[in-house]
């Protein structure tokens, strides 16, 4: 089979793999599509790790075309969307169902081969975690492919507290900061207020639900977001964009006991410094999100049929062989996201 891999930083090749044999508790999947995501362009950039010669892609959704021995409950021909986390299911946060932050965790994609080819086995631990999500049937398989970051969106925007009315601030309009304009307004926020500086962007987010839009670079982000939510600032704050310049402005739009979430990762060994009072005396809490729980991706493919505009979040698309063409159309930063598609697989 086809199937792009991961070298080296810097290097991404499409190779041929053995179709892999599913061993006892394991399942393979044909794949339908595979998203690429901001994580495996830090990947590429070599600053998050990856085995070298794994296959990325950890958001997927395909139908089973085989299963192993002692599998009970999934059946060949079912359309899936994975969970791509390996979680222990006995660690103090799987029990408590925190399964993005157990101990254990690997992830498919980085750990272990994931969708960015023809075939891909879906590890025991995952299936037996109830990993192996059923798509509903009038929910397409390219776009159940982005079940991943539309969960990690619904995580950040339930960590913020985002509800009917809640006023939002957003930094950043790439896919994900898009997918938070998508959700909030589907969950009935109040003012969303999103600045970003590229403006084809700002038009998208203007267009998907965003109230105020700010270029932050001709633009006062901090008296706009004041103006527009009472003079308070906004009660929810979502940094999308991994910057540490951009962390201690978002201190700045923020309302008292407001929360923040840092939602992008970070380069990592920077540091920001900050004045701890701001958190004393305005009681803020600042949180970072990353992944989601088994329940949100419950939730979440459940919910995507009806948030308006998420089938327009993939702009790129393309087959197995230019597997690594996805990776630079997210470098050049042109359109949103990025999907490798195998036709025929529904
Ligand atoms: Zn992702
Ligand atoms: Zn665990």
């Amino acid at each position: 089979m086809r199937a792009t891999i991961f070298e080296a930083p810097g290097k991404v090749t499409v190779v041929d793999k053995p179709v892999p044999i599913p061993g006892p508790g394991e399942i393979r999947l044909k794949t339908a599509a595979t998203a690429l995501c901001a994580s495996d362009v830090r990947v590429y950039r070599g600053e998050k790790y990856a085995k070298p010669g794994v296959t990325p892609g950890h958001e997927l959704a395909g139908v089973v075309d085989m299963i192993g021995e002692g599998v009970t409950g999934i059946s060949e021909g079912d359309r899936v969307v994975i969970c791509p986390m390996v979680t222990c299911g006995k660690c103090r946060y799987c029990i408590v169902g925190r399964q993005n932050r157990c101990e254990q965790r690997k992830t498919m994609g980085y750990d272990l081969d994931g969708g960015f080819a023809e075939h891909v086995l879906i590890p025991a631990d995952i299936v037996r975690v109830g990993h192996v999500l059923p798509v509903p049937k009038d929910l397409p398989l390219d776009l159940a492919a982005i079940t991943e970051p539309t969960a990690c969106t619904l995580s950040s925007i339930e960590l913020l507290g985002v509800r009917a009315g809640t006023s939002l601030a957003i930094m950043g309009a790439g896919p994900m900061g898009l997918l938070h304009v998508l959700l909030a307004r589907a969950v009935g926020a109040g003012v969303i207020i999103v600045s970003e500086p590229v403006a084809e962007r700002r038009e998208i987010a203007k267009r998907w639900g965003a109230d105020i839009v700010i270029d932050p670079t001709t633009q006062d982000a901090v008296a706009i977001t004041k103006d527009a939510t009472g003079g308070d600032g906004a009660d929810a704050v979502a940094l999308t964009i991994g910057s540490h310049a951009a962390v201690i402005p978002s201190f700045d739009l923020v309302r008292k006991q407001g929360t923040i979430n840092l939602f992008a990762g970070f380069p990592p060994k920077q540091t920001v410094p900050f004045d701890p009072n701001f958190l004393h005396y305005n009681e803020v809490i600042l949180t970072g999100s990353q992944n989601a729980t088994t329940d949100q991706y419950r939730r979440t493919i459940q919910m995507m049929k009806h948030v308006a505009h998420i089938d327009e979040v993939v702009t790129n698309r393309y087959d197995v062989e230019h597997g690594p063409q996805a990776y630079e159309s997210r470098l050049s930063m042109s359109g949103l996201k990025s999907l490798v598609q195998f036709p025929g697989v529904e």
